[in-house]
């Protein structure tokens, strides 16, 4: 076993022993190679480098206490890469190629999985690149897919405790039409600055709102928006936000517990009356939203007067982590057992 102190990991990058590559060329996926080196060798005017073909994903394995290694929907993962590349004009990643990269990924670094009962685990992050060469504005005709690894604590280093998000009205994360609702490196660029900004002034990411009206909440920097009131677990319908699958989840894990589920435009307004607030995404699974603070308005929105997470946010936590690890059954289907 290696010597990682698994309980005091941040989320960030570790360097494990493998990653696997595949690379198309000539309209069709080679073979899968696998490789020991942390960096790719490619041609300087790669489309990646030059106009943003790229794409990624990020997902978890994780060990339960029975030992087992679990996916969580990796099927979802696959189904959002393919549509990622097709909005930005990629070869598109076979579902087939993708679980067996994804597993080889896994368990050829088998040993960085932390093991159950820290909060950690095995973050997986598949890349899709252009990398071809070309310097008119044009498609690559080569890809390279790869998948490495690493094992990560929380995202947030204030664990599943609230935290305080900055609403920010002079940037945008991406444009209503735009390439907001797939999951690709340049929405990212266009988040930094303010994302930093952000951190600068005390907050530790954004909410950002929808960006024609700028009435309605989009999401957080990398985590989908959602809120509790009376019963409902409502979360932003927009077509510039990016489809989580935590958020998806948690949503039928809302309605199995009696909850209604609204998936609808959220009107900033609307913010004053909500009892719970949270990100999610497969970083942090929730992060409980304590308060926002308009940046521009200087009005606070106060979701947790105790510095505790609400009760409805805590038990959907709970739920989806014990189904990720296998504490509790898995009754929608959603893990996948690697043996
Ligand atoms: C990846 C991502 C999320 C979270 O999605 P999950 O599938 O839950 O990990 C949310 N918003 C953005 C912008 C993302 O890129």
């Amino acid at each position: 076993m290696e010597n990682i102190n698994w309980s005091t990991l941040p989320f960030g990058y570790f360097k494990t022993d493998y990653n696997v590559r595949c690379y198309y060329r000539n309209g069709k996926w080679g073979l899968i190679e696998t490789s020991s080196s942390e960096y790719i060798n490619m041609h300087m005017a790669a489309t990646c480098l030059h106009y943003g073909q790229e794409a990624f994903e990020g997902m978890k394995a994780y060990r339960g206490k029975d030992g087992k290694i679990r996916l969580f929907r990796w099927e979802e993962n696959a189904k959002r890469m393919g549509r990622s590349a097709d909005g930005i004009l990629m070869a598109k990643v076979p579902q087939e190629l993708f679980y067996e990269m994804v597993v080889k990924a896994v368990k050829l670094n088998e040993k960085y999985i932390p093991p159950y009962g820290h909060g950690a685990a095995l973050y997986i992050r598949p890349l899709l690149i252009g990398t071809g060469p070309q310097i008119g504005v044009k498609p690559a005709e080569e890809y390279m897919f790869m998948v490495f690894v690493g094992p990560v604590g929380p995202y947030f280093k204030e664990g599943f405790n609230p935290v305080t998000l900055q609403i920010v009205r002079d940037f945008d994360r991406a444009a209503p039409q735009g390439t907001g609702h797939i999951k690709v490196g340049g929405n990212y660029a266009g988040s930094l600055f303010a994302a930093n900004r952000a951190k600068e002034e005390g907050f530790p990411a954004v909410l950002f709102l929808e960006a024609k009206e700028k009435k309605y909440i989009d999401e957080a920097g990398p985590a989908n928006f959602f809120a509790i009131k009376n019963n409902s677990y409502i979360t932003p319908k927009s077509d510039s936000i990016l489809p989580s699958i935590t958020n998806m989840s948690l949503m039928q894990l809302a309605e199995d517990m009696g909850m209604n589920v609204e998936r609808r435009k959220v009107a900033v307004e609307e913010l004053d009356g909500f009892e719970e607030a949270g990100a999610c995404g497969t970083a942090a699974i929730i992060s409980p939203i304590g308060k926002l603070v308009d940046r521009e308005t200087g009005k606070e929105y106060v979701f947790s007067k105790d510095g505790k997470a609400g009760t409805k946010s805590t038990k959907l936590y709970n739920k989806l982590q014990a189904i990720q690890y296998g504490d509790e059954p898995d009754t929608h289907n959603w893990v996948t057992i690697l043996d």
